[in-house]
């Protein structure tokens, strides 16, 4: 499955964010840095209201969501790429991962030690920056210097990787993360960045953990981190982690009332869930029938075989067509049957790039 590991510096919320995403209490939050030792995964359901609304039409008994994981990682501090701390396993959890929650202390709280004494969460995101860059640095130095030779002497993987490679340098040396050549890449070249498997090339999320009263609107902290955060062109989420904790516990009547109180229009988790599966590049398609509706997980850019190879290898190997209703047809028009006699239902096959919210049925061979 896909993963976003969720990092920060000691104490910033990060235990209580991923309790309340997996309502576990498997990762205890204390006051205390290094607190959560090993990483832990949770899977969590991603929310998405088109999926209650095709069940609705298909009669469905069961509705099943897709899913995607977060990973709490054990806390960074400065050195960190010198092997402070711990330095070395946080860097080897965070190479495991897909994407990156990086979550940031944006409340006021004495009580509650900073590991550098101050609350400023654009500094914070920079000590972390910075020795995810220099250990990507280091490791690609390293690289770099065998890769030239193997070049020169005309190997083929060399010749091929070494611009890449050069130009993840440049940007490291120059202090910014290789996550700036992600910008429109192609594809090709993206499958190149990714072998590289650096630590500052994944996409990157920011989630700014306020206090109850800031949750609906941020304050002077968030907006820096805002600022911040375009400049790199990625996105950012406000988030009271402790606000959500509590939610995790109510039953959906007392989490609205609660919601409509704190001025907020819907979970928090639920806005970071769906962040989270943008930055990962992800798309759903849906099939439906009577006994179920269900999302489903691609890649951005997969094509009709793949997708149907996510429900089972076997349709990928006898896969003969798809046939596929968008989803807006499909829920405007009343279902399949409708769309089919309207002429919204396609007949897709092989080449076919599946897109976000297609109602899908696969034909295939056993
Ligand atoms: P981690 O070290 O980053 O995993 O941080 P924790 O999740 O363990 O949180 C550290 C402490 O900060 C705990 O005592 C939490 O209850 C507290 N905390 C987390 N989020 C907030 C918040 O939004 N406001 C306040 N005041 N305290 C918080």
């Amino acid at each position: 499955g896909f993963k976003c590991g969720i990092v920060g510096l000691p104490n910033v919320g990060k235990s209580t964010l991923f309790n309340a995403l997996t309502k576990t209490a498997a990762a205890q939050a204390a006051n205390y840095p290094f607190c959560t030792i090993e990483p832990n995964t949770g899977e969590v359901a991603v929310p998405d209201s088109r999926l209650q609304t095709i069940a609705k039409i298909a009669q469905s008994k069961e509705v099943v969501p897709t899913r995607i994981s977060f990973v709490d990682i054990a806390g960074l501090v400065r050195g960190a790429s010198k092997g402070e701390g711990l330095g070395n396993q946080f860097l080897a959890n965070i190479r495991e991962v897909d994407a990156i929650v990086h979550v940031l202390r944006c409340f006021d709280d004495d009580d509650i030690t900073h590991v550098e004494g101050r609350i400023d969460p654009v500094a914070d995101a920079d000590t972390i920056e910075t020795e995810l860059m220099l250990a990507d640095l280091e490791s690609l130095e390293r690289r770099a210097e065998q890769t030239r030779k193997r070049a020169t002497g005309k190997e083929k993987e060399a010749i091929l990787i070494l611009p890449m490679m050069e130009k993840a340098l440049d940007l490291l040396q120059n202090g910014k993360p290789v996550r700036l050549l992600l910008d429109g890449i192609a594809a090709e070249d993206l499958r190149l960045l990714n072998a590289l498997n650096l630590l500052t090339s994944k996409p990157v999320l920011y989630v700014c953990n306020v206090d109850e009263a800031d949750a609906a609107n941020g304050n002077e902290k968030t907006k820096a981190v805002a600022t911040m955060a375009a400049a790199q062109n990625a996105q950012h989420v406000i988030i009271s982690a402790e606000i959500e904790a509590q939610i995790a516990q109510l039953d959906a009547e007392e989490a609205a009332e609660f919601l409509s109180e704190l001025g907020l229009d819907e979970p928090g988790l639920d806005k970071l869930i769906r962040a989270g599966y943008t930055l990962l590049d992800l798309i759903t398609y849906f099939t439906a029938g009577p006994k179920e509706a269900r999302a489903w997980t691609v890649k951005r850019g997969a094509k009709a075989p793949q997708a149907a190879g996510v429900i089972h290898t076997d349709f990928e190997r006898g896969f003969i067509r798809a046939q596929t209703i968008a989803y807006d047809d499909y829920a405007s028009l009343g279902g399949e049957v409708a769309a089919r006699d309207a002429g919204k239902a396609r007949d897709e096959g092989k080449e076919y790039v599946v897109q976000d919210g297609d109602v899908m049925l696969f034909k295939f061979n056993t």
